[in-house]
């Protein structure tokens, strides 16, 4: 059933569309394949520790000759830093995030790869990206839930809805930009709320992983995406946030070779996906499906994929002549995989 997944040649790895043109004096973008290629073997571990993210991370800035900057937006629940990567200095904002749930981790070694094809290589395509774009990737937004093994933070006094009581909160529930900041018992969330109001980014992706779908064709779904649904979000918010999606679903279809439907995710304020959407930028959710272990590289290289589309289509401006309209045609999730045992207790982003 998914002997299609994880055998996928990757092709042409045009980024832009052929029909989408180019900003005028752009230089010709390198492959996704070469891209990826650039990172070294080994860099990062697929389930990575926080203390891989950190060394990892740390290497990734010295080989970048200080072109990745290194910082924290703040600190977990138990203490331990919440790492902020940056590359670029340009006026184009986005902000990613990785591992909001613990137990969720392949968008993590995505961004360290990410960090270095963007920041290491100098080649005229990657000074001028970085002269239009500021990207900021907050690496593992819950290392305390990534120590555990567990979707929620740690916060053994967490109680009340959207936690798991005695065992910490759900941190993509407390985005909510209704509620003051400090009001916010999740610290993770602060944090990343705190640094959009401090940066206020165009583009705001969040990466997660589901469970594993059929796609309505039958084969399996690799990955699923959405948009804003709150009603609360605006209309030239969700638009480019359409657009995100319409560059992801091209993209990951045909350079990344993934299945990928419409998640069906919900309209609450406090997602992440719509609180960004709610306070003006484009946000997108990516989920990978939890494919069997030997197709963690295929995944890996999924979220690779959408994180240098995103960050390219931002660049050179062909993301906002993407047709919005047809986020509708991007295909509605399937049914759960009847034989497949999820390890997670929910899947919902
Ligand atoms: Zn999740």
């Amino acid at each position: 059933m998914c002997a299609v997944v994880g055998a996928v040649v990757i092709g042409a790895g045009l980024l832009t569309p052929p029909s989408a043109s180019a900003a005028p004096g752009a230089p010709q973008a390198p492959s996704v394949a070469s891209l990826a290629a650039s990172a070294p073997a080994g860099l990062i571990p697929d389930r990575p520790m926080p203390e891989e993210v950190a060394r990892a991370l740390t290497r990734v800035a010295r080989a970048s000759d200080g072109r990745v900057r290194l910082g924290t937006v703040g600190s977990s629940n138990e203490q331990r830093p919440l790492p902020l990567a940056s590359v670029g200095t340009g006026g184009v904002r986005l902000l990613y995030l990785t591992q909001q749930h613990g137990d969720e981790p392949l968008g993590t070694p995505a961004a360290v790869r990410a960090l270095w094809a963007l920041g290491v290589p100098d080649s005229a395509w990657h000074r001028w990206l970085r002269s239009r774009v500021t990207l900021d990737i907050v690496v593992q937004v819950n290392p305390d839930g990534a120590v555990r093994n567990q979707r929620y933070n740690h916060d053994p006094s967490a109680g009340g809805e959207y936690s798991e009581p005695g065992v910490g909160y759900d941190i993509n529930r407390f985005h909510n930009p209704l509620t003051p900041i400090e009001d916010i018992p999740v610290p993770e969330a602060r944090a990343i709320l705190r640094r959009w109001h401090a940066t206020h980014p165009a583009i705001v992706v969040d990466y997660h992983m589901q469970g594993r779908y059929l796609q309505p064709d039958g084969r399996e779904t690799t990955a699923s995406i959405l948009w804003p649904t709150t009603t609360l979000a605006g209309e030239a918010a969700v638009t480019r946030s359409r657009q995100v999606a319409v560059r992801n679903f091209d993209v990951l279809t045909s350079v990344a070779g993934a299945n990928v439907t419409r998640y069906p995710g919900g309209d609450y304020e406090g997602i992440a996906r719509n609180g960004y959407g709610i306070l003006g930028s484009a946000s997108l959710l990516v989920e990978l499906s939890d494919l069997p272990p030997e197709q963690a590289d295929f995944q890996i290289r999924t979220a690779f994929t959408s994180m240098i589309a995103t960050v390219h289509g931002a660049a050179n401006g062909s993301l906002w002549r993407t047709d919005p309209a047809r986020a509708d045609t991007i295909p509605e999730r399937g049914p759960s995989l009847p034989d497949v045992t999820t390890l997670r207790r929910a899947d919902a982003a």
